[in-house]
């Protein structure tokens, strides 16, 4: 089983005041032995990330970059300024983003080949919807949104990260069962075999209300190598649970 990265999705919270109080909580309680860790913070805060967690073995990264390389587009942020600011990580395709922003499948695609030409790992947010779920439609879907990916980055495939991330799920409280979550890992996993060959490098994470008390149950998963963790990554304490569940299940594979 491989080590869990846990990445945390602040989404559009934080301050430089809450912010330094989390940072210095979570570098006092990290044991890198227990999971990879990585926070994926609103643009203006990536500065104050670098200097607070540079040489803590803790990763950071953005939640959403550019499908351009540069130039005229007002407030777009580029993969090569995240690279600037030490990022490791970028989210990209996140449901919010698709659902409030209209971001198409094509679009997503585009992002990871940028996030990838500029040394980034893109975490690929894929993910249906509750009708989708409930017209048995859960695998065409997250199956569509990963091709899309597969399509635009071709031999780069082995260094995306999957995040598997089923809408009703997100900010609910409701997260998927560990048997649904490992089902649609099964099938990204195989999705990605199938066109790289291998899919052992992926890690595929899954996200969507997990908490410190269900995360250890869907780790367990043989197909679930982390999360995407949005609410219960604003408090370290939930956080690093998070983190410890995963060396407990490391340690009883
Ligand atoms: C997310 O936004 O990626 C997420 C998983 O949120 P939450 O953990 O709050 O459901």
């Amino acid at each position: 089983m491989r080590k869990k990265l846990i990445v945390g999705n602040w989404k559009m919270n934080g301050s430089l005041a809450a912010n330094a109080e989390l940072l210095a909580a979570l570098k006092a309680g990290f044991d890198a032995a227990q999971a990879d860790l990585a926070l994926c913070a609103p643009a203006p805060y990536l500065l104050q990330l670098q200097a607070a967690l540079q040489g803590s073995g803790i990763a950071w990264g953005a939640q959403d970059v550019s499908a351009h390389e540069g130039g005229a587009y007002t407030g777009e942020v580029s993969a090569a300024m995240l690279r600037d600011c030490g990022c490791r990580y970028v989210i990209v395709g996140h449901s919010e983003r698709r659902q409030y922003h209209h971001e198409s499948d094509d679009l997503v695609a585009l992002k990871a080949q940028r996030a990838l030409a500029a040394g980034l790992t893109p975490i690929v947010c894929v993910g249906e919807t509750l009708p989708d779920r409930e017209a048995g439609r859960t695998e065409f879907v997250v199956k569509r949104q990963l091709s899309a990916v597969i399509h635009a980055v071709g031999h780069c495939c082995s260094e995306i990260v999957v995040a598997y991330e089923p809408v009703w799920a997100i900010g609910t409280g409701l997260s998927a069962s560990a048997a649904q979550a490992q089902a649609v890992h099964a099938v990204l996993r195989a999705q990605l075999r199938a066109a790289t060959g291998q899919a052992e490098r992926n890690r595929i994470l899954y996200g969507g209300s997990m908490n410190a008390a269900n995360a250890a149950e869907l780790l367990r998963q043989p197909d679930v190598d982390g999360g995407l963790i949005g609410g219960a990554s604003l408090k370290a304490a939930s956080f690093l649970s998070i983190a410890a569940a995963g060396l407990a299940v490391l340690q009883t594979n």
